[in-house]
């Protein structure tokens, strides 16, 4: 048994560039489109996203100090592999994940019908439950970068819990 101790809440942001060519990795799914995200790692705005949202809330150093751009060793590197980092590091530090909400902005592919399959991805490499995450597709209605299919921006806030042991 275990009893709350504190809330915390993260906020995180990303975005990059869209080029042409395929595959898309996004919410850490490879998806079959001619697109893709510009990066020095695969590039998984979403999943970057979440990653700062937990780092954010447990108070630790955000993505690209434990990650570094100008490291070799982070080059194309698997955005699952640096979150499920990130959140085990979240974990050592005594804090659980209670719900995710994300919002991802871009002209195309819907999320949609990617949601579901989405989710559970998600929630596997955090080792949380699909019904704690909540994904929301927004367009640009046509206007400013991602409007014009030029830019993908994510957003997510997460609620932490911290727990102790009852009677501690
Ligand atoms: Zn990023």
């Amino acid at each position: 048994m275990s009893a709350i101790s504190g809330f915390r809440i993260g906020l995180g942001m990303d975005s990059h560039r869209i080029a042409v060519g395929g595959p898309l990795i996004l919410g850490g799914l490879k998806l079959d489109v001619d697109m893709h995200f510009v990066g020095h790692s695969d590039a998984d705005v979403l999943l970057h996203a979440i990653t700062d949202a937990v780092l954010s809330g447990a108070g630790l150093p955000d993505i690209g100090q434990l990650f570094p751009n100008t490291s070799a060793e982070n080059q194309g590197r698997d955005s699952a592999e640096m979150l499920s980092i990130a959140m085990q590091s979240v974990r050592d530090h005594g804090w659980e994940i209670n719900n995710l909400d994300c919002v991802v902005q871009m002209e195309r592919p819907k999320l949609s019908p990617l949601k579901e399959e989405m989710k559970s991805r998600i929630s596997s490499i955090l080792g949380i439950q699909p019904d704690q995450i909540s994904l929301k597709g927004k367009t640009g209605e046509g206007v400013g970068e991602v409007g014009r299919g030029e830019l993908c921006e994510a957003t997510c806030v997460v609620l932490l819990l911290k727990t102790m042991p009852q009677g501690a």
